[in-house]
C-alpha cells in the first residue's frame, strides 16, 4: 500500500513534481489529493548537460511555486521521474540514459536536496507513470496493474498487491527488453527480437521507412519538417488514414500485445494502462494490443483483465513524481490502493 504523509494539519504544504524527459522537462507543484498547479514545461535541451539542467529544475520549481501562490516554506519535498537506469534509493543516476548523455553517475537528488532544502525522491519514469496512474488515475485502487509507456523507448512499471515491483536491485520494467523474436533483429541491449526493437517510436519510424525504400506508398516523408522522420510523425500519418503508417503501429501494438500476454500468464494482471507518446495514435496503438491480448492469453487470466489507454496524458510524469514523494514520505494515511 502507498503510504503518503497526512496534510489535515497542514493544507497549505504541496509536493513539486519533476519529469526529466529526454525531449521535454516539465514541473508542476501539487498537494496530496493531486491537484496540480504552476505547471511548466520546456524543452531538455539534454545536450547542455547535467549543471545546466539541474539549475534549470530549481529554477523551474521555484517558479512553479510563485505561479501557483505558495510560499517556498511549503514545499516539504520534491519528486522526480527520469530515465534509467538509477538508483531510486540513493538518488543517483547510473550509467547513462541514451537521451541524457553524461548523466552517469549523477547524485540528482542529493544535488536539488542541497539547494531546495527538502527532501528530494528519485524513481524511474516508468515507475513513477505506473503511480501516477494507479493513485490518481481513472483507474485508481487497482492493486495488480501495469504501466507500458510506448515513446522513444518502451518501459512499464508493475503495481502488485498494491506495491510498486521494484526487483532485488531496482532494475524491474523493462518490458521493452521483453523478447518476443528470438532470432529478430539485434536490440542496443545486446539481445535479439526485443519488443523496443518493434515498437519503440525510432524502430516504428525506421521499420515504415525501410518499407518506403522499398517502393510503399506513405505521406510520411511528407509530414516530417524538422528533422529525420520520428515515431510522431509516424502517428500523424496514420491518423491521416496513411496505410503504411497504421501497419508500422499495428506491428508495434502486437509485439507490446505479446509481452502483455507473456506477462499476464505469469503474474495474472488485472490491468494495463498503455501510454505513451505513440499511444497518442489511440485505437490505432491500442486496438491490435487489445486483440493479441484476447487472442492470445489463457482462460481465466484473460476474464479478469482489462487493457485501456492513460487517463493522465502527458502530466503523468510530474503527477507520478508527486505520488512517489507522498508515497516514500511514508507517514499518515493510505491511499487506497
Ligand atoms: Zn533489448
Amino acid at each position: 500500500m502507498f503510504d503518503v504523509v497526512t496534510m489535515s494539519d497542514e493544507d497549505s504544504r504541496v509536493v513539486a513534481g519533476v519529469d526529466l524527459g529526454g525531449t521535454n522537462l516539465r514541473v508542476a507543484v501539487a498537494d496530496q489529493s493531486g491537484s496540480t498547479a504552476g505547471f511548466l514545461t520546456c524543452p531538455t535541451e539534454a545536450f547542455a548537460g547535467p549543471d545546466v539542467i539541474i539549475d534549470r529544475i530549481v529554477s523551474m520549481i521555484r517558479q512553479s511555486l510563485v505561479r501557483a501562490n505558495v510560499e517556498a516554506t511549503e514545499l516539504v519535498a520534491v519528486g522526480v521521474g527520469a530515465p534509467g537506469p538509477l538508483d531510486s534509493v540513493s538518488g543517483v543516476i547510473h550509467n547513462e540514459p541514451t537521451n541524457l548523455p553524461g548523466w552517469n553517475g549523477i547524485r540528482l537528488a542529493d544535488r536539488l536536496s542541497e539547494v531546495l532544502g527538502v527532501p528530494v525522491f528519485l524513481e524511474k519514469d516508468a515507475n513513477v507513470a505506473a503511480l501516477a496512474e494507479c493513485v490518481y488515475g481513472r483507474n485508481c485502487g487497482v492493486a495488480n496493474m501495469l504501466y507500458i509507456t510506448v515513446s522513444t523507448g518502451v518501459g512499464a512499471g508493475l503495481i502488485l498487491n498494491g506495491e510498486l515491483w521494484q526487483g532485488v536491485h531496482g532494475t524491474a520494467g523493462e518490458f521493452g527488453h521483453m523478447t518476443v523474436d528470438f532470432e529478430g533483429p539485434l536490440c542496443d541491449c545486446g539481445n535479439r527480437g526485443c519488443i523496443q526493437e518493434v515498437a519503440s517510436g525510432p524502430n516504428i519510424a525506421a521499420w515504415v521507412l525501410s518499407k518506403i525504400s522499398a517502393g510503399a506508398p506513405s505521406i510520411v516523408t511528407e509530414i516530417s519538417v524538422d528533422g529525420p522522420v520520428s515515431g510522431r510523425d509516424v502517428v500523424r500519418a496514420a491518423v491521416d488514414g496513411d496505410e503504411l503508417a497504421i501497419a508500422g503501429l499495428d506491428r508495434a501494438g502486437r509485439a507490446v500485445g505479446f509481452g502483455i500476454v507473456s506477462l499476464a500468464h505469469m503474474v495474472n494482471l488485472e490491468l494495463v494502462v498503455v501510454g505513451g507518446g505513440i499511444a497518442n495514435a489511440g485505437a490505432l496503438l491500442l486496438d491490435p494490443i487489445i486483440q493479441t491480448v484476447r487472442g492470445h492469453v489463457l482462460g481465466s487470466t484473460a476474464s479478469s483483465l482489462r487493457v485501456v489507454p492513460w487517463s493522465i496524458g502527458e502530466e503523468v510524469g510530474v503527477l507520478g513524481a508527486v505520488a512517489s514523494a507522498y508515497s516514500r514520505m511514508g507517514s499518515g494515511r493510505e491511499f487506497s490502493v
